[in-house]
């Protein structure tokens, strides 16, 4: 039992479960146009995992069994995959709210043309990284031309009615530049909201802020600083039970690029998939196992837990 275990069973009695499958996050795969220092997945423009059509289907007629409220694309940058349309097109006609991770600059790559339209077409809510509103900040995590890039695809998406129209949302994601934990995000929010509406008249919808998980590139990043211990800690001694009822993969579940199911999309760059008596692969979908499915943990759970607490969705209390 790992300490994140043994946490929740003191106070519960038991493991973590979760509740339902409200929505499905679906990785599209691990290619992305870019390569940040904090990425948890490790994702990068060298990166050939891709999913595949055959596996889309089967998500399709998952999310119909489950009737899901949400289904999230992720990445990598889920734009690229060269399916992406046409699955975006056919969730949308089966009637499930679409929401897509975008990392803005690859709005900008060449052979997005038009992408911006479908997805207003398509009425997808995006969530959009966007770290900071300083630019030597973005650059540190995202590297050089990210901030100006993405400055540009915002005031596109705002052109074109994204973070103002009713339906059409566009929330940024904020994550720390390093081994602390995020700063409260409703006043965040607001520094945002003064910051890039003043220096370029942008306009979002609502401001999420993330944990830094310890995986991936960030945490080789602790490791080649001595800070993994330390971090690690931190997580630990800011252990927040009221944020335990709210975490996401009690009312979520991952798709992998090659459709193993995971508890969230940390489990899956862990390699870590559901468990316990519960089917593992989108081939063997079962709404009623899977809603309620006792959670595989370890103690990057922490992350999720500390402070404020953190979520795809951003703060958790
Ligand atoms: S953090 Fe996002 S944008 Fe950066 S490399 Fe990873 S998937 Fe791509
Ligand atoms: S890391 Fe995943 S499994 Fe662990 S608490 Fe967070 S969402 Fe749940």
């Amino acid at each position: 039992m790992n300490d994140f275990e043994r946490q929740i069973a003191g106070i519960s009695g038991n493991g973590l479960h979760s509740v339902k499958v409200e929505t499905l996050q679906v990785n599209l795969g691990l290619r992305c146009n870019q390569q940040c220092n904090h990425c948890h997945i490790e994702a990068s423009p060298q990166r050939d995992e891709i999913m595949e059509w055959d596996v889309m289907e089967m998500v399709l007629k998952a999310a119909k069994s489950a009737r899901c409220q949400l289904v999230d694309l992720t990445g990598g940058a889920p734009e690229i995959n060269p399916y992406f349309r046409r699955f975006v097109a056919a969730l949308c006609q089966e009637g499930h709210p679409v929401q897509v991770r975008t990392n803005l600059t690859v709005l900008l790559e060449p052979d997005m043309e038009g992408m911006p339209e479908f997805l207003r077409k398509h009425q997808v809510r995006l969530v959009a990284s966007m770290p900071c509103y300083l630019e030597e900040n973005v650059r540190a995590q995202r590297g050089p031309g990210a901030y100006e890039k993405s400055v540009a695809a915002i005031k596109m998406l705002n052109g074109l009615g994204y973070g103002s129209d009713q339906g059409l949302p566009l929330n940024l994601v904020y994550n720390p530049g390093g081994p602390f934990l995020p700063p409260a995000q409703s006043a965040l929010e607001e520094d945002y909201r003064r910051e890039l509406g003043q220096r370029f008249g942008i306009v979002f919808s609502h401001l999420l802020t993330i944990t830094n998980m310890p995986l991936g590139r960030f945490r080789n990043e602790l490791d080649r600083r001595g800070q993994r211990e330390t971090y690690l800690q931190l997580l630990r001694d800011s252990f927040n039970l009221r944020t335990v009822s709210g975490l996401m993969c009690r009312n979520q579940l991952s798709v992998g690029w090659d459709g193993t199911l995971y508890d969230c999309d940390f489990n899956l760059a862990l390699g870590l998939p559901v468990n316990h008596g519960a089917p593992d692969h989108i081939k063997n979908f079962r709404p009623g196992d899977l809603m309620v499915r006792r959670i595989v943990t370890g103690d990057h759970c922490f992350g999720c837990t500390a402070g404020s607490g953190s979520s795809c969705g951003g703060a958790l209390v």
